[in-house]
């Protein structure tokens, strides 16, 4: 199967053969090298020298912990949402109790860093900034490094949701001035499912002795406590935790900026594949992420009914829209473990599928 939906991703063979290996006491020897391996190993690719934060959980799981680790009930923060998972920070702030005023950009935009700041100084009293960095439902990157700039000059705390763009794209956690930055292990990382990352800046840590939001499994005060003895809390995923650190492997080789330029090659090459084969690109192409794509499907085209033929006839696996924009789109993945003849085949694919259709539909109208 060729998996081109933005996480989970494939894995290199070697990372899912480390998923069998014996099980380990998650309070002895072995598993403290293996939490501060990794925590040291993930440090470059979040560009801080801060802590980081290592989660069994999805990557909602972070953005809850990042949410209830730095609020209190009742405050205000500033949701910048620019689709589906936007949405979902958001969401998660409120049912904890926040106020939450949103800044809601249209689908396939990214969002205004001048209009955050109109934003941060009509509601003065904003604890935080809730951001994704890359909008996995609309493949649109934020600029994240302006936006920071805005909100750093403002005084709030800044969460980023990098979910879908850590190890991907470049992210400067420290030079940036990011409070809490969020991914998890089934999108770039060429990982499983089921561990998330969290880093969290000196100044996230001082808010949250005041922070008075609900809080149990994802206290990040308390996963530092048990990491200074290379332990976490509850029982970590420790098979994914010696997957992880096989990936790793394969990351360090190739290299962080390696990785970003392959992330950027790929990214134009399937913009500009689907282009030529005269499809319609649906993020604005000044801010089209370089991990998912999105195409808007030409009418008379049915979502679901392509799908079911790419996989069927090609083994290739693409998403769709989501939310408001299901039925509307193919999201395509090219994160992690992918190279241009991943991209190439499903081009192929779509020009057979989509190519016959154009051509077919006015002959059909004339003939009938
Ligand atoms: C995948 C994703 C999430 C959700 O992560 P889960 O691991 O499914 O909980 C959140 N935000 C973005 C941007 C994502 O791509």
């Amino acid at each position: 199967m060729n998996l081109r939906i933005p996480g989970p991703t494939p894995c290199p063979p070697e990372v899912l053969q480390a998923l069998s290996r014996p099980m380990i006491n998650h309070r002895g020897p072995e598993f403290a090298t293996l939490l501060a391996r990794c925590t040291e190993h993930l440090q470059p690719a979040f560009q801080t020298s801060a802590d980081i934060m290592i989660l069994t959980s999805s990557g909602t799981g972070a953005m809850e912990a990042a949410v209830t680790n730095t609020l209190s009930p009742g405050d205000e923060v500033l949701g910048i949402s620019i689709g589906y998972f936007g949405e979902r920070f958001c969401d998660i702030a409120a049912a904890y109790g926040a106020t939450v005023h949103r800044y809601t950009v249209a689908h396939g935009l990214a969002a205004d860093p001048e209009q955050v700041g109109r934003l941060l100084r009509e509601h003065p009293s904003v604890k935080a900034v809730l951001v994704t960095h890359n909008e996995t439902s609309t493949g649109v990157t934020n600029d994240l490094k302006a936006i920071a700039d805005v909100v750093r000059e403002a005084g709030p705390l800044l969460l980023v949701d990098a979910i879908s763009s850590l190890s991907s794209l470049p992210i400067e956690m420290d030079a940036w001035g990011l409070d809490l930055v969020l991914s998890a292990s089934q999108k770039g990382w060429m990982v499983p499912p089921g561990l998330a990352f969290v880093g969290v800046s000196p100044r996230a840590w001082s808010v949250m002795e005041d922070a008075r939001m609900p809080r149990y499994y994802f206290d990040l005060r308390m996963a530092k406590e048990y990491a200074t003895k290379g332990q976490t809390p509850a029982t970590p995923a420790l098979s994914l935790f010696f997957a992880l650190d096989v990936a790793f492997d394969f990351l360090e080789k190739e290299g962080w900026p390696g990785i970003y330029d392959r992330h950027r090659q790929i990214g134009e090459y399937t913009r500009s594949g689907l282009r030529n084969l005269g499809l319609e690109l649906f993020a604005d192409p000044k801010h089209a992420s370089n991990t998912v794509t999105t195409v808007t499907l030409p009418s008379g085209v049915s979502e679901a009914e392509l799908l079911k033929t790419l996989r069927e006839r090609y083994g290739i696996v693409v998403a769709g829209g989501q939310g408001s924009m299901a039925g509307t789109m193919l999201r395509i993945g090219h994160l992690g473990m992918v190279s241009q003849s991943d991209i190439t085949a499903l081009l192929d694919a779509l020009r057979v599928e989509l190519g016959d259709r154009r051509v077919s539909t006015p002959a059909q109208a004339a003939r009938s």
